[in-house]
């Protein structure tokens, strides 16, 4: 399951140079590979989130907002696919509502065993049996957006049970919905999926405050399950972890995300001693 999260580029059946942008902060880079191949009189397609955040970035160098062929998803990884596009959320700190809209089920989705639904779970029972039913062939099934503990239900477990999972993730971006999210991972546990299976991304940075994410994040750890931190990003970042929130200082934000990046060496170190051990915190 090899995953591209970098600019991807192809030549298609017609020649023309298809450049997949992921990530905002990329946009730079793509825009002089797009003029690399405008200059050498290519005919260049741009597309992917990236192009569709911020769709004026490329367009003196690429034609952006039309089908790219194969369809850039298979580029960047083989084994993932979509049954769902959009979300009925819309968390202001996501790219979803905005590039995808609103929640709509795929009928000719092509079973794989990388899912990459934004908010899989809000899709009809109906819905959701046959994704099951389908992925049942696969050795492992990734959701690798992670499952929104806000509508997980007995029936969602029971059936996620069918499939071989190595990792079951959730995430738990804000303070307030502490307990929906304990409570759901409970409830995975008690119906046996076992602690080292189950991750839990952990955003910090964005309306949080140092305190608050060490707690999300230190919580978790304490349960035995393994937080996943990632560092909020503005939607239109040019540049990636240059955002400092109102309440985090850029050595702080810098630090926190480095210790818990690092729990292979540093998770017997409690986050205060890493801290305030200078020399530990620069060797890391
Ligand atoms: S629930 Fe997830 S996918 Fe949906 S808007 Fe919020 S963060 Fe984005």
């Amino acid at each position: 399951m090899a995953w591209s999260k970098s600019i991807v580029y192809w030549r298609d059946d017609e020649g023309n140079v298809n450049v997949s942008v992921p990530f905002t902060w990329m946009l730079p880079v793509a825009h002089k590979l797009c003029r690399w191949n405008r200059d050498a009189g290519l005919n260049v397609l741009a597309g992917g989130p990236a192009v569709d955040l911020m769709p004026h970035y490329l367009a003196d160098v690429a034609d952006c907002g039309g089908q790219m062929w194969p369809l850039p998803l298979s580029r960047h990884n083989p084994d993932a696919t979509f049954t769902t596009r959009g979300c009925i959320r819309s968390c202001p700190f996501c790219a979803v509502p905005k590039i995808e809209g609103d929640l709509r089920e795929l009928k000719d989705w092509i079973p794989a065993p990388v899912v990459c639904d934004n908010n899989l779970l809000a899709a009809s029972k109906a819905h959701f049996d046959n994704v099951i039913d389908r992925l049942k062939v696969f050795k492992g099934v990734d959701f690798n957006q992670g499952l929104d503990v806000r509508l997980l239900n007995d029936h969602h477990i029971e059936r996620l049970q069918e499939l071989r999972l190595p990792i079951l993730r959730f995430a738990w971006d804000n303070i307030s919905l502490e307990s929906v999210v304990i409570g759901a991972i409970r409830r995975v546990l008690v119906a046996g999926f076992p602690k080292s299976r189950v991750r839990c991304y952990v955003m910090f940075g964005y309306d949080d405050t140092p305190a608050d994410a060490l707690y999300r994040a230190t919580t978790l750890k304490d349960m035995g399950i393994r937080p996943f931190l990632q560092r909020y990003q503005p939607l239109d970042a040019l540049k990636k972890n240059q955002y400092i929130a109102s309440d985090w200082t850029a050595e702080e934000m810098s630090r926190f995300g480095r210790y818990w990046c690092r729990q292979n060496w540093l998770s017997k170190i409690p986050y205060p001693e890493f801290v305030n051990d200078r020399k530990l915190y620069q060797q890391k």
